[in-house]
């Protein structure tokens, strides 16, 4: 079976999307072909609200990531999901991208699972600024580290190498003085469960299941793929390389995501 048959037999999807999809956008994936990290594991949860030289660290780097990441635009593949949206195919689309690419390209019906790396919140008061804004603040405080560049990793982070961090500095919450963090789930930290349940009731509501980019292997997406087998759903996935969902696939297409969707402009859509 080929995708475009699938996703003509299958009228209503449950999307799923990952890394995979933010790639050709100038955004690294966490993950190689065999699933396995590419490089250093990102900040975890509770460093980060426990050690002022975690957070340090985070923004330092998230400073010089920003410049990149906050300007990255969405690909073929997000323009792809985009046109299977407006007509009417997609039940709801799930991502674990913080990127907010998809929104970029016009889809509406999106779930940001892990959050979105454009606004920032007080873990205190919940004050809620946009990461525009405190990468003004970070700069005006932190003038120096300006002249640095890095790739930048997934999350926004970027990959300084190892540097000393010690005399960063981090504002706190204007209103409160509490510890800002992204409005992203790091690892280590549980998906918001009203996200988890608002989207599960759509993967009963789907005819299948379609994943794009993700290898599964963080358990907050693979849930849903598990959810869509227990419901008799069949599951399609696009990704190069192996995924943690393999044997429950009814279609394996490995290829880049743009080359997997590429029909969707090539041939159009039924009706
Ligand atoms: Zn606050």
């Amino acid at each position: 079976m080929r995708l475009q048959d699938f996703i003509q037999h299958h009228r209503r999807l449950f999307v799923l999307t990952g890394a995979g999809c933010s790639t050709e956008s100038g955004i690294p994936d966490y993950r190689d072909a065999d699933g396995s990290w590419k490089r250093a594991q990102p900040v975890m949860f509770k460093a980060f609200m426990t050690e002022t030289q975690t957070r340090q660290r985070y923004w330092a780097r998230s400073l010089i990531g920003w410049r990149h990441f906050g300007h990255a635009r969405p690909n073929a593949t997000h323009h792809a999901l985009a046109r299977l949206e407006k007509h009417g195919q997609i039940e709801r689309l799930v991502t674990q991208n913080v990127d907010r690419l998809h929104q970029a390209a016009g889809s509406t019906d999106v779930i940001d699972l892990h959050g979105r790396l454009d606004i920032v919140l007080c873990m205190t008061c919940d004050a809620r600024i946009t990461r525009e804004d405190l990468q003004k603040e970070l700069l005006r405080l932190n003038p120096e580290w300006e002249q640095f560049d890095a790739h930048s990793a997934p999350d926004g982070d970027a990959d300084l190498g190892i540097r000393d961090f010690s005399t960063f500095e981090v504002p706190p919450c204007e209103r409160c003085g509490g510890i800002l963090k992204p409005d992203v789930v790091f690892f280590g930290e549980s998906v918001p469960r009203d996200r988890v349940d608002t989207a599960m009731l759509h993967v009963g509501q789907a005819d299948a299941m379609l994943v794009v980019g993700s290898s599964l292997m963080v358990y907050s997406g693979y849930r849903f793929v598990e959810a869509a087998a227990r419901h008799g759903k069949p599951i399609a996935a696009v990704n190069l390389g192996r995924t943690r969902a393999d044997e429950l696939l009814t279609l394996k297409v490995e290829q880049s995501c743009a080359a997997a969707l590429e029909f969707i402009w090539r041939a159009g859509l039924p009706r």
